[in-house]
């Protein structure tokens, strides 16, 4: 082998270090070295040059020494970088400044005043020049609801009346900091598959609920992902035949079923008024009559939908997600209950995980594209 593929080659096992004291470190160099398939001096040859530059350190805290001699940990050093996410959503934008790891730092969020792209770009700007104080900032994320297939131009966003914006150039030129964009439900799953409930797991699945149902997949650690991501597709899967019809003439699909706008127009029959999606749930807490049969039926749908991903891609544990998600903690019983019509009895529990709603999350996504983006692509280069 050339001195070229050798160097490329240390280049490949560096990333390949830093991603795995990222997600899982602290790790003792014996684990790194088996993890990575090289002898303990080449991991050293790799390790040092990341020592060096501040992206890796030996953890204070000794693990066990094997010999008597105690090993330090290799450790990512989450300060040494600083990444913004922004969230764009239809009416607000949220942000979020993170370190190496994705935890907040802080967070700020704006009306959107406007969809036109140039005001858009503005907004963005002002949030991230606000967030990133006196820090340097690596990189920014950002997520929408849409297709955003090379991560940089947002080809579709109906939500936004955009195709084919340029943004990432856009954002990235306005503020001066290495932009990638994404689509919010992928960015929400890489932040779980890096920093959260999927760190460990070879299958998880995410499932969200808010304006639409959004779904999310990583099946041996790879997110899977598809030009329709962003189109919503889980949105029109039956969960229930009695259910009512929705705009493309599903009877009972998800988006009927699940989504808040659903779950409105349910009550909105039921009560013969326009209701709040809180309103709904607040009266199904004090057991209103309606109200309650719409939350326990919308429940049982979405322990069905838990059970379809269960048995079809043998996920571990589904998170499920999103600003809807008090329907799944009111009606938790009728979810265990839907999980169980349509799982056998013999198949292992599914690996539920209700996520409490909070907006910072889909910024903390966004952000955790930019981190991705930063250790795959260029950090230990
Ligand atoms: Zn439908």
């Amino acid at each position: 082998m050339g001195s070229n593929g050798e160097a490329q080659q240390l280049e490949g096992l560096a990333r390949e270090l830093a991603l795995s004291v990222l997600i899982h470190g602290p790790l003792s160099r014996r684990e790194l070295a088996e993890r990575l398939g090289v002898s303990p001096a080449t991991l050293t040859r790799i390790s040092a040059p990341l020592v060096e530059r501040g992206l890796v350190s030996e953890a204070e805290e000794p693990l066990e020494g094997r010999l008597g001699r105690p090993a330090r940990p290799l450790d990512i050093v989450p300060a040494a970088h600083t990444f913004i996410g922004v969230k764009l959503a239809a009416d607000a934008l949220y942000a979020v400044k993170t370190n190496l790891r994705a935890e907040i730092l802080a967070s700020r969020n704006a009306e959107l005043t406007s969809q036109d792209p140039a005001k858009v770009v503005e907004q963005i700007a002002t949030l991230v020049h606000d967030l990133a104080s006196d820090h340097e900032i690596t990189g920014v994320g950002v997520s929408l609801g849409g297709n955003t297939p090379d991560h940089a131009v947002v080809s579709r966003a109906p939500f936004l009346r955009w195709a084919d914006v340029p943004l990432a150039a856009l954002v990235a030129e306005r503020i001066g900091h290495p932009t990638v964009i994404e689509n919010d439900l992928v960015a929400l799953t890489v932040a779980e598959q890096w920093f959260g409930e999927g760190r460990d797991l070879d299958n998880f699945a995410v499932l969200t609920m808010g304006a639409g149902v959004g779904y999310g997949l990583v099946i041996h650690r790879r997110l899977v992902t598809s030009p329709d991501v962003g189109i919503g597709l889980v949105g029109h899967y039956p969960v229930d035949p009695e259910g009512p019809w929705c705009a493309e003439g599903h009877r009972g699909c998800a988006d009927t079923m699940l989504s808040i706008n659903g779950v409105r127009a349910q009550a909105a029959v039921a009560y013969r008024r326009p209701l709040d999606y809180n309103e709904v749930m607040e009266l199904a807490e004090e057991d209103d009559l309606a109200a309650s049969a719409i939350v326990r039926q919308s429940g049982l749908a979405l322990g069905r939908l838990i059970a379809a991903v269960a048995n079809l891609t043998m996920s571990q544990r589904i998170v499920v997600s999103g600003e809807g998600v008090r329907l799944a903690e009111i009606a938790h019983d009728a979810v265990l209950e839907g999980i169980q019509r349509d799982r056998d009895p013999a198949a292992s529990p599914v690996g539920l995980v209700i996520q409490p709603h909070d907006s910072d999350l889909w910024a903390r996504g966004a952000a955790s594209v930019a981190i991705q983006q930063f250790i795959l692509a260029g950090a230990p280069a």
